[in-house]
C-alpha cells in the first residue's frame, strides 16, 4: 500500500493555517521540516518474525498463517513471515503455505549477509532465503564497527564485502532486496564513515530499501530525526525505519524517521518483539495519519480487532489501556468527563473511537453523575432519557455496590443487569433453591461434588455433578439442571475466573470479589460477585452470568 501525505481535510482551511502558524511558532523546525515530507511510506510489518522473538510468545505455523491473512486484509505492504533456514523446518513451511493464500501484501524473508568465511554460494542460510519462495528479502547487515570486529570477528572491509556479496547474489536470483542497516545508529554515533560505507555498498550492490536500525533502541528521537535526514542527503534509495522499543520510544523514532525522510516503517503490531519490543504499528499509523497527515489505504476501522486477534493467537493478554484499540482507550470515568463528552465528544477525546474500529463508554462507577448513567442505560439498549428520576435512583445502588466492593466497571454483565433489576424488567428465569458442595481429600486426590436444587419453570429438580473444585462442581450441576428448560446454555463457556480481596488488612475475614467472564457465540461477558465467603461470591457471579445471556437472549427474540 501506498500511503501520501495529503493535507488534513478534516480541518477547515482557515482553522488549519492558523492553527499551523502558531503551531509551527511554538514547535520551530520540525514542525517545518514535517510539513515538506511529501513522500510515501510503506508499512513493512514484523510480527511473525521479530513479534515471534518476543519471550512468552510461539507462533505456530498454522497462527502465523491466520495472522498473515488478517495482516493483509488490514492493507500492510509487506509481512515479515520469518527467517527460513536448514535448522528449522518450520520456518520455510511457512512461506510454502503462505505462497497458497494469495495474500494482497508483499511477502518478505529474512536473513543474515553470508558468513565471513563462506561464499553466497556454500552459505546455507543463504539459500534457504534463495529458495524460500518469497516476494522478497529482508537482508540484515552490520553497520555497528563494535559488532564486525568483537561479534562477527572479522575486519570492516571483510564486513562491506559480506554486505555486497550476499545482496548481489540475491539481486542475481531476481528478488526485491530490503537491506536492514543492524544497529544504525549506534554505529553512526561510533563511527559515521563506516556506517554510512555500509549502506552505501548496500545500495550499490542492488539493495532498492536501505532501513536504519535502532536495534539496542537507545536513539532519542532528535537523533533519529537528524541522522535519517543526512543519510537520506548521501544514499539515493528509500530509508526505513526499524526501532526497538527499550527506553519506551520506538513509537516516537519511528515517526521522526518519518519526518526526517525514511518512506518505509517496521513494526509489529501491540508493539510485541524481542525484548521490551518494537514499534507498536498500532500507534506509528494512527500517528501518521493523524500528526502527520499521511493518508494510507490502510483500513484503520480494522486497527481494533486485529490488535485484539494478534493477542489471542499469541495467547498474551489484551492492554486494555492501549492507545486508540485498548478496552479503556475512550472510556470515562470521572462525572464531569462523561458529562463533558456525551455534550462534545473533543473536550476529552483526541480522536473518534470509530476512526481505530473502537468505542466510545462511559463508565459507570461510583463517580458516576447522571449523564453517565442515562448513557449507559443508552448502551445497554434501555431508555431513561424521559425518566430522570428513574435514571437518579440508580446512583445511590451502584454507589452501595461498589461501596460493599463490587467494581462494576469490569462486569458490565452485572451493571446491566442492575439497571434491568431498577427499571423492573423480569429475570425470573429459575429459582436456585440451594446447593451444596464437598470436598474430600484422601490418598487419591482431592473430589468436588456438589448437590444443587433448582425451581425451574415452577418445576423442582435436584441435580449432582463433579468437578475439579467446589465452584466447578456447582458450575456443571447448575447448568445440567438449567439445560434441561434451556437447551442454549449449553453454547456458554466459562472463560475466565479470578478472586482478590476487596479488603487487605482484614485478612481470612476480609469479603473476595469473584469476577467471572462467560462466552457464546463470539461474545464475551464479565460479571462480580463478592461476599466474605468465596463460594457465595462465586454463585452470585454465575448467577448473572446465566441470568445475563438468558435476558439477552429474551429481548433478541
Ligand atoms: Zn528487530
Amino acid at each position: 500500500m501506498i500511503a501520501k501525505l495529503i493535507s488534513n481535510t478534516q480541518l477547515t482551511s482557515r482553522t488549519k493555517s492558523e492553527g499551523s502558524r502558531i503551531a509551527r511558532k511554538h514547535l520551530g523546525s520540525f514542525a517545518k521540516e514535517s510539513a515538506k515530507t511529501k513522500h510515501t511510506v510503506r508499512i513493512y510489518d514484523t510480527t511473525l518474525r521479530d513479534g515471534n522473538q518476543a519471550v512468552g510468545v510461539n507462533f505456530s505455523v498454522e497462527d502465523k498463517v491466520k495472522i498473515a491473512r488478517r495482516l493483509s486484509d488490514f492493507g500492510v505492504d509487506y509481512i515479515e513471515a520469518g527467517w527460513p533456514n536448514p535448522a528449522n523446518s518450520s520456518e520455510s513451511e511457512v512461506f510454502t503455505r503462505l505462497r497458497k493464500e494469495r495474500l494482497q501484501s508483499k511477502i518478505a524473508a529474512f536473513g543474515m549477509t553470508r558468513k565471513a568465511d563462506l561464499s553466497c554460494q556454500k552459505d546455507e542460510n543463504l539459500n534457504a532465503l534463495r529458495t524460500s519462495n518469497a516476494d522478497c528479502i529482508a537482508i540484515v547487515g552490520k553497520a555497528w564497527l563494535l559488532h564486525v570486529e568483537r561479534v562477527l570477528e572479522t575486519t570492516a572491509g571483510q564486513n562491506l564485502k559480506m554486505i555486497s556479496d550476499s545482496i548481489a547474489y540475491l539481486k542475481d536470483y531476481g528478488y526485491h532486496v530490503i537491506f536492514d542497516a543492524e544497529h544504525f545508529f549506534d554505529g553512526f554515533k561510533d563511527n559515521p564513515e563506516f556506517a554510512i560505507k555500509t549502506v552505501s555498498a548496500a545500495a550499490q550492490a542492488g539493495a532498492e530499501e536501505i532501513v536504519l536500525c535502532d536495534t539496542r533502541g537507545k536513539s532519542m528521537p532528535n537523533e533519529v530525526y537528524k541522522i535519517t535526514a543526512f543519510v537520506k542527503k548521501k544514499i539515493n534509495k528509500p530509508l526505513g525505519i526499524h526501532a526497538h522499543n527499550d527506553r519506551g520510544l520506538a513509537t516516537a523514532n519511528s515517526l521522526f524517521a518519518v519526518m526526517g525522510g525514511a518512506e518505509h516503517v517496521q513494526g509489529t503490531i501491540n508493539g510485541i518483539g524481542e525484548r521490551c519490543g518494537n514499534a507498536d504499528l498500532v500507534e506509528v499509523i494512527s500517528n501518521l495519519g493523524l500528526n502527520l497527515e499521511v493518508e494510507t489505504e490502510l483500513d484503520l476501522s480494522k486497527l481494533t480487532r486485529l490488535s485484539d486477534y494478534v493477542y489471542e493467537i499469541a495467547n498474551l493478554n489484551r492492554n486494555h489501556y492501549q492507545p486508540f484499540v485498548g478496552k479503556y482507550a475512550f472510556s470515562h470515568k470521572g462525572g464531569i468527563h462523561g458529562h463533558a463528552v456525551s455534550k462534545f465528544p473533543e473536550t476529552y477525546e483526541h480522536a473518534d473511537p470509530s476512526l481505530f474500529g473502537n468505542t466510545r463508554s462511559i463508565v459507570v462507577s461510583s463517580q458516576t453523575g447522571l449523564a453517565n448513567i442515562l448513557s449507559k442505560a443508552k448502551e445497554f439498549g434501555l431508555h431513561l432519557e424521559g425518566n430522570p428520576a428513574k435514571a437518579a435512583e440508580i446512583i445511590p445502588r451502584i454507589k452501595d455496590l461498589e461501596a460493599s466492593g463490587y467494581n462494576l466497571e469490569n462486569a458490565e454483565a452485572t451493571l446491566n443487569l442492575v439497571y434491568a433489576r431498577s427499571l423492573g424488567e423480569s429475570l425470573e428465569y429459575f429459582d436456585l433453591i440451594g446447593w451444596k458442595a464437598q470436598v474430600s481429600n484422601d490418598p487419591n486426590g482431592a473430589t468436588c461434588e456438589s448437590i444443587v436444587k433448582v425451581k425451574v419453570d415452577g418445576e423442582p429438580l435436584i441435580i449432582a455433578a463433579e468437578g475439579n473444585g467446589p465452584v466447578n462442581a456447582f458450575d456443571i450441576a447448575l447448568k445440567k439442571a438449567l439445560e434441561n428448560q434451556y437447551p442454549e446454555l449449553a453454547s456458554v463457556k466459562l472463560v475466565g475466573y479470578r478472586v482478590r480481596e476487596t479488603d487487605a488488612e482484614k485478612g481470612t475475614a476480609a469479603a473476595v470479589r469473584v469476577f467471572i467472564e462467560f462466552e457464546a457465540n463470539g461474545e464475551r461477558w464479565s460479571t462480580v460477585g463478592v461476599s466474605t465467603n468465596i463460594l457465595k461470591a462465586s454463585e452470585e457471579a454465575l448467577l448473572d452470568g446465566y441470568v445475563y445471556f438468558l435476558y439477552k437472549k429474551s429481548n433478541r427474540r
